[in-house]
């Protein structure tokens, strides 16, 4: 039996990883994470019975232990905790579907445990990518694409690497989001409720949004520059807006292998935990004879900034993808809150990026540093 352990088991990552696990019926849970929730968490614990559970608060973790009281199972709580469950002895692979930098910390730790990663946090390798990939190839893990458009390069790319094929170019492609189409002027007039509202997926609401601003794109273009060790400029965002090709690889002879699929992220998280080997997935098929035509289209990066903003960063490099990440955190929570109107998330990534003065190869404190002081800076003044 498989054995995994899941950071961030009441996402949206999370528990499609866990209706994967149920559908599959042989694959054993052995550690579960989770931020406040607290009655979803029980309920995943009484059904996949890991051996550890941890919940952010301290208070939460209390609570926690007296309602699994019956069960055995270990109740931690804090970055402890959640760095004992990433690196819980018995299990082959982690699945990080914590959102935010908090995955850093306990990837890292998986990793020094010899775990391979099943990576949805993208955060991660976004804002730490020298330090993960370098570690993971020291340990000798694989880190394991759950993000459907890293998955789509990683099918693509099956075979090739082992024969020595080189990437040409990554076409990283994006639904274009609701606003596909839009001028700044009527970004302007953005709610909340249609931010949320995305065509073709549906996540969790900071990702959603991201997606909406494309800033989501510009953190995928982060994180597929380390995960298949490409530059910036060999990495190409193509819009297709029915979702329906997950992403493609150029390779050196001209060939574009592209890997479609009806948008269902069961799909690439199955993927992950069981590569190289397929299994079956219910769910629907692609009709191509009914889809009839795939739209292919450029990203417009000057009404997008946030898209443009993240090569920047990336090419910048450093402690800058920390901070484009943070502010954008920050902002994202605040148009949440109804705090401030849509354009002005780019605007605050703008801000807290011409403000910064990277640093250079930096460890995990000075990145962690950077998040808080962009998080700082922006609550300063909001
Ligand atoms: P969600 O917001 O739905 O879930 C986040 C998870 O992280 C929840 O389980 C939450 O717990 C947990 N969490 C939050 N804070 C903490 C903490 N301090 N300690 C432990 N757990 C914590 O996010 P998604 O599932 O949408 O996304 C997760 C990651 O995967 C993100 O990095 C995202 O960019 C990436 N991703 C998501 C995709 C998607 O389709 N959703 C696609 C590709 C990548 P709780 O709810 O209990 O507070």
């Amino acid at each position: 039996m498989k054995k995994i352990s899941i950071l961030g088991s009441t996402g949206s990552i999370g528990t499609q990883t866990l209706e994967v696990v149920r559908a599959n019926g042989d694959i054993q849970v052995t550690a579960l994470a989770a931020g406040k929730n607290i009655r979803l968490l029980e309920d995943q614990i009484r059904e996949f019975r890991p051996k550890i559970a941890c919940v952010w608060e301290e208070d939460m973790a209390r609570e926690l232990k007296i309602r699994v009281a019956d069960l055995p199972v270990k109740i931690v709580s804090g970055m402890d905790g959640l760095i004992c469950a990433a690196a819980e002895p018995s299990a082959d692979i982690v699945v990080t579907a914590v959102v935010g930098m908090i995955g850093i910390r306990p990837t890292i730790a998986a990793i020094e445990a010899g775990k391979d990663i099943a990576l949805a946090n993208k955060e991660t390798l976004v804002c730490a990518g020298h330090i993960i990939m370098e570690l993971a190839r020291e340990k000798g893990v694989r880190i394991l694409p759950v993000d459907s458009e890293h998955s789509a390069i990683f099918q693509c790319q099956n075979g090739e690497r082992e024969a020595g094929n080189r990437i040409q170019k990554i076409l990283l492609t994006a639904s274009g989001g609701p606003f596909r189409g839009w001028t700044r002027e009527q970004l302007r007039e953005v709610r909340l409720e249609d931010a949320l509202k995305h065509p073709n997926w549906t996540m969790g609401h900071k990702i959603t949004i991201d997606s909406s601003t494309m800033v989501n794109k510009g953190l995928e273009v982060i994180e597929a520059r380390w995960l298949f060790g490409v530059d910036f400029d060999q990495i190409q965002v193509v819009v297709q807006p029915q979702s329906i090709i997950h992403s493609m690889i150029e390779f050196e002879d001209g060939a574009v292998i592209a890997q479609m699929g009806t948008p269902d992220m069961k799909l690439p998280i199955q993927y992950a935990l069981y590569h190289p080997q397929r299994r079956t997935l219910s769910g629907d098929r692609l009709d191509l004879w009914s889809i009839g035509a795939i739209q292919l289209e450029k990203p417009d990066m000057e009404v997008f900034r946030g898209l443009g903003l993240a090569y920047e960063a990336g090419r910048t490099g450093g402690t800058m993808p920390a901070v484009f990440n943070a502010a954008n955190e920050k902002a994202v929570s605040l148009f949440l809150d109804r705090k401030i109107p849509y354009l002005t998330i780019t605007d605050m990534i703008e801000e807290a990026m011409r403000a910064h003065h990277p640093i250079e190869d930096p460890t995990v404190s000075e990145i962690l540093e950077a998040e808080q002081e962009t998080y700082g800076s922006i609550e300063s003044r909001w």
